[in-house]
């Protein structure tokens, strides 16, 4: 049997991806390689979104062509949202590449497979017209209690650093009876938290025909109502399409976790308005409120940008103020790194790096801060636990998830899948430490 081995990088929708990679694969009958080095077939689903991941996967495809000269029947694949930027160039740059694919054009690797890699022209793959929902090709979970399921593809934003609208196209959504029906369909084999993906989620459903025209809130209403499914969580939403009857479906449904990801990207409203996000910051943290008033224990988590070009420290302290005022739960916090074609990569007045490093260890300081804080708020408590399997660190320990999406590493004797509470005894900015409640009481 030939062997596959499937390397990502990226978002949680590119993990996505590679489930349906590895299940059309398994489909055409090859097998999972643990190592990369006994697959026939290595497969790089790959992101664009920073200079870094671009870095890490040139450095992948430096060995990936050494590979290739010691046996040159292995077969090079790449695939996600780097192919998709250099289409153009990608062949030119790597010429030891067999096959690559657009995020919108998984299925062109299983034809190209399909047809012993030679019946398709090495070169044809794409987004544009020929893009098709990966939700509609097998899959192959990494876990058989959670899911993601895809809502929609492609972004209509013009955020002007954000290279995605042009790798992954316009915003299309899934049909609401297709989504039920996987996540249905995903229920009745044991999963019970499922994870609704898009790249601008809470849009979904504007361009559906008019006939089944609906929006976020309804599709959150009805993933609730399908019998074994207790968990609901999203992402990303954008603060934008944030509307009331997506709020108030969240504080209705019992399975919508209590933990939203509002990217807020910068608290100085000029930078946003730079940025094209076209909410202002005291809209964002107006919002905020509205969402901790309306859900009650709600977990704020933010992506936030430092360095965007013309940057003021006035501006970038307002980032740091914003951090503290609303108070989030976590942050991922990131460099600003041109992205070529982007708006903002043209933009004259580019930051120097040792300022952009400066100002991220600033704000990754406070980030830290507030979300330790916050964490340390649930000592005591006792938060209901996905168990997901043994901490990564600690063999002896459990780890899992609460409900606000807060990693907890804790004493106890629950199996994966299994959702027990959890006394809250300790806390990081990232994690909470705790014990069983079961093996509290029996000790
Ligand atoms: N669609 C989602 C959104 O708008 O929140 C996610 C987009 S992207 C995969 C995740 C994050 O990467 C963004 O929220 C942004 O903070 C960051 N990002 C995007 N482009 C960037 C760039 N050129 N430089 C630094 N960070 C960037
Ligand atoms: Fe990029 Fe903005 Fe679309 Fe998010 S909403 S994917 S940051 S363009």
């Amino acid at each position: 049997m030939k062997r596959y081995h499937v390397h990502t990088f990226g978002c949680q929708m590119n993990a996505h991806d590679s489930e349906r990679i590895k299940g059309l694969l398994e489909d055409l009958g090859l097998g999972e390689a643990a190592a990369e080095e006994d697959a026939d077939l290595i497969v790089f689903n790959t992101c664009t979104i920073r200079e870094k991941p671009d870095q890490r996967l040139a450095a992948h495809l430096a060995q990936a062509k050494a590979v290739k000269a010691r046996e040159p029947e292995k077969i090079i694949a790449v695939g996600g949202c780097f192919a998709e930027a250099q289409r153009e160039r990608l062949f030119e740059l790597y010429p030891f590449v067999d096959v690559a694919f657009g995020p919108g054009s998984i299925s062109h690797l299983g034809d190209w497979l399909g047809a012993g890699g030679e019946g398709v022209a090495r070169g044809r793959f794409g987004t544009g017209e020929e893009r098709a929902f990966a939700a509609d090709l097998p899959e192959t979970r990494g876990r058989r209690f959670q899911a993601w399921v895809q809502v929609s593809m492609g972004c209509n934003s013009v955020c002007s650093y954000c290279i995605v609208p042009r790798v992954r196209g316009r915003e299309v959504s899934r049909r609401p009876g297709e989504i039920v029906a996987e996540v249905v369909r995903l229920a009745g084999e044991g999963v019970q938290e499922v994870t609704l993906l898009g790249q601008n989620v809470n849009s979904w459903g504007r361009d559906l025909a008019p006939g089944i025209r609906t929006e976020f809130g309804e599709l959150l209403r009805a993933v609730d109502s399908v019998d074994g499914i207790e968990r609901i969580r999203f992402t990303s939403p954008h603060p934008k399409d944030f509307r009331d009857p997506v709020i108030s479906a969240m504080a209705e449904c019992v399975a919508v976790c209590e933990h939203t990801h509002l990217p807020l990207q910068s608290g100085s409203t000029r930078v946003l308005k730079r940025m094209r996000r076209t909410y202002d910051r005291e809209r964002f943290v107006r919002l905020a409120e509205k969402l901790r008033g309306a859900i009650p224990d709600l977990a704020l988590t933010t992506d936030l940008i430092v360095g965007f070009p013309g940057e003021t420290e006035r501006d970038f302290r307002q980032t740091v103020e914003a951090v503290k005022e609303v108070g989030f739960d976590g942050a991922f916090t990131f460099v600003y790194s041109p992205r070529a074609g982007t708006e903002a990569a043209a933009m004259p007045d580019q930051i120097p790096e040792d300022v952009k490093r400066e100002r991220i260890e600033r704000l990754v300081d406070v980030v830290q801060r507030v979300a330790h804080a916050r964490n340390q708020e649930r000592v005591g408590k006792l938060e209901e636990v996905l168990v997901e399997g043994p901490s990564r660190t600690d063999e002896s320990v459990l780890r899992g998830r609460t409900r606000r999406n807060t990693t907890v590493n804790f004493r106890g004797t629950a199996a994966p899948g299994e959702l027990v509470d959890v006394l809250v005894e300790s806390a990081t900015s990232m994690t909470l430490r705790g014990t069983e409640a079961a093996f509290v009481a029996a000790a």
